[in-house]
């Protein structure tokens, strides 16, 4: 499979600002860490804000939280906000201002997990290690085991699974990545993949078997609409809009339901994205 599609990346890859020439790891991570929740075209402009405002990991971990919280946007997900400012934090004062290459020390970075580990060193440093996630485990379940989707998830089995298709050159290796990864988003899409289109279809093992149905278990489906995730948005958006810290009332404005709206207001106080000053009033951390 390796030449067929690594070919078909080199000529249809989508051009995303984060895969320019010159994108340094710093600029990578941080497209990473966007992209884990968020769809690209959200991702792009916020991206490329954030590389012109920040474009070494000291200049992100000189602001104060509250400035990443704000600048994170509509991302999303903002605990993710948080957790880039504190590696970049430690990229600064441990690293040289240069994101580390290796897999274990990026691992020893603080909020950086496995998957995001693994793309930095395979994008960032074209090193040859697996990089697994949805679309990547979707592409190799039907075109290596003839299933008509991925099961639930196996960190180890996945890993291996993905190991044995890179190419024993690390740079080759690092575009077969990324190439897999192409294909399950644009190609070998969940609902309907677009098989008369993929570079691999003559070895793929789905096809070969007669294109079976998937019968593993349901993949639960994410709503957004009156959920914690959306209060907590709401509830956020206050202090973006503001320069200051607000009172509790203007808070209580954005939500109707009082126990669902005290339950994230608690959860974003945990989470560190929101605090209180003495006079009871609410801010985004360090403005106040
Ligand atoms: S032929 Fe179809 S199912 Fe097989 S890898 Fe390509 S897009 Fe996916």
């Amino acid at each position: 499979m390796d030449d067929a599609l690594i070919l078909w990346y080199t000529k249809n890859k989508r051009s995303l600002p984060w895969r320019e020439p010159g994108v340094t790891a710093w600029g990578v991570l941080v497209s990473e860490i966007m992209l884990q929740q968020t769809p690209v075209a959200r991702v792009e402009p916020i991206w490329l804000e954030w590389m012109a405002r920040w474009p070494v990991p000291s200049g992100l971990a000189a602001v104060s939280q509250g400035e990443v919280v704000r600048a994170w946007g509509k991302l999303g997900y903002p605990r993710r906000a948080l957790r880039l400012h504190a590696a970049a934090a430690e990229i600064a004062a441990h690293h040289n201002d240069i994101v580390p290459s290796d897999v274990d020390t990026l691992l020893a970075l603080p909020g950086i997990g496995d998957y995001t580990a693994r793309a930095v060193a395979a994008f960032a440093y074209s090193r040859r290690v697996p990089v697994v996630d949805t679309n990547v485990r979707r592409v190799v379940a039907r075109a290596v085991h003839g299933a008509g989707d991925a099961g639930p998830a196996s960190n180890a089995r996945d890993m291996a699974d993905v190991e044995v298709l890179l190419p024993a050159a690390d740079a080759e290796a690092a575009l077969m990545s990324i190439a897999l990864m192409e294909l399950g988003a644009m190609v070998c899409t969940a609902r309907t993949p677009r098989c008369v289109d993929c570079p691999i279809f003559g070895s793929c093992a789905w096809q070969k078997a007669g294109r079976p149905e998937y019968t593993g278990p349901a993949k639960p489906v994410q709503r957004f609409a009156g959920t914690d995730r959306q209060v907590r948005g709401l509830l956020l958006d206050v202090l973006r809009d503001t320069d200051g810290p607000v009172t509790r009332a203007r808070l209580d404005a954005v939500w109707a339901d009082s126990g669902q709206r005290d339950r994230c207001l608690d959860s974003l106080l945990v989470d560190g994205l929101l605090e209180q000053t003495d006079a009871g009033l609410f801010a985004l951390p360090g403005e106040h």
